[in-house]
């Protein structure tokens, strides 16, 4: 048995089971908690197309999923579905040196209050129209970023949605969202995956053939996810980062000219939140005093790109404080 649709991003089995209690039409809004990248913007995704899919009160259809080949299921699986509306903190930079945050502003809420015109729609606005389909839904990946105006804002909007409008949250810990928030939203937990989905998830999306995909198998992917089963939403880019972290680690070994190259050749691609775990999981059975020493490394790179150093810079003094961190050990 598979619940998984080509169009729609998959869900895990255990996902897809949570459906049947998000689609109840009684609630205005979830509140989905869970760890970072275990699949909760999927989930949310597909829920979404279900309140709008045309065959979801079918019984003959007989899934708690949506059935992936209606008008409005397309629309959903292609992101353009005119009833969903989803919305994500943007970094911003406040004055002085290196200070960026991570913000959901007034401004994604109301026209009026965005002033740079930042946002090509806005929640308020989004809601005064009519459904295309039946339901309108928006989508609040990170709702511990709304700040207090845009949240009250909001808080309005969910307790008298317009055109019975859904809102789903997303936060990675209920604690940071503002309270008044979250007592109004019904609350459920999205937890990870057991290994046995997750690789069923990978075997069906096991398609396309990646230069790092022969250095990195399933098993070690697996063991990298740890149960999250976004991070297999784009497996390619998972893999590519871990096959970067292996080979610049190995490059360390080498010599000092290989691991400026890697080093060079990983500014290209880095992606800071997924590089640093690729790299924390490949130096996984160091010694410890490697580990710390990489670690520091690590830091000191980061803080050098958030304040917007020389990236080429940064990343040969990184290779060179990595090599110090290894040779250490060995010596
Ligand atoms: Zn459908």
């Amino acid at each position: 048995m598979t619940l998984i649709r080509p169009q729609l991003p998959p869900l895990p089995e255990s996902h897809a089971a949570l459906l049947a209690q998000l689609a109840l039409p009684q609630s205005n809004a979830w509140l989905l908690t869970g760890p970072a990248r275990v699949g909760k913007r999927a989930l949310a995704t597909v829920l979404a197309a279900r309140h709008n899919c045309a065959r979801s009160g079918d019984p003959r259809h007989g899934s708690p999923l949506p059935c992936g080949e209606c008008a409005s299921c397309r629309a959903a699986a292609l992101g353009v579905h005119p009833d969903v509306l989803l919305l994500s903190p943007r970094t911003v930079t406040s004055t002085g040196k290196a200070a960026r945050r991570r913000i959901i502003p007034i401004g994604a809420v109301l026209a009026a209050r965005d002033q740079g015109k930042d946002y090509e729609q806005h929640v308020y606005e989004f809601l005064e129209v009519r459904p295309t389909y039946r339901r309108r839904v928006v989508i609040i990946d990170g709702a511990e970023y709304l700040n207090t105006e845009a949240a009250n804002a909001l808080l309005k909007l969910i307790e008298e949605p317009p055109h019975r409008a859904l809102f789903v949250l997303i936060a990675e810990d209920l604690r940071s969202v503002m309270p008044t928030l979250v007592s109004r939203s019904s609350r459920l937990g999205v937890p990870p995956v057991p290994d046995t989905e997750l690789a069923r998830l990978l075997a069906a999306g096991n398609q396309s053939e990646n230069r790092a995909a022969d250095q990195v198998s399933d098993a070690e992917l697996l063991a990298f996810a740890a149960g999250r089963a976004g991070l297999l939403s784009d497996p390619d880019t998972v893999r590519a980062a871990l096959g970067d972290a292996r080979q610049l680690t190995g490059a360390l070994r080498e010599g000092l000219w290989s691991a400026l190259e890697a080093a060079a050749a990983l500014e290209k691609t880095f992606v800071p939140a997924l590089h640093r775990e690729a790299l924390h999981f490949v130096w996984r059975s160091e010694p410890g005093a490697v580990r710390a020493a990489a670690d520091t490394a690590l830091e000191a790179l980061q803080e050098a790109l958030e304040a917007y150093a020389n990236p080429g810079l940064s990343f040969q003094v990184f290779a060179l404080a990595l090599r110090d961190a290894f040779g250490e050990a060995r010596g």
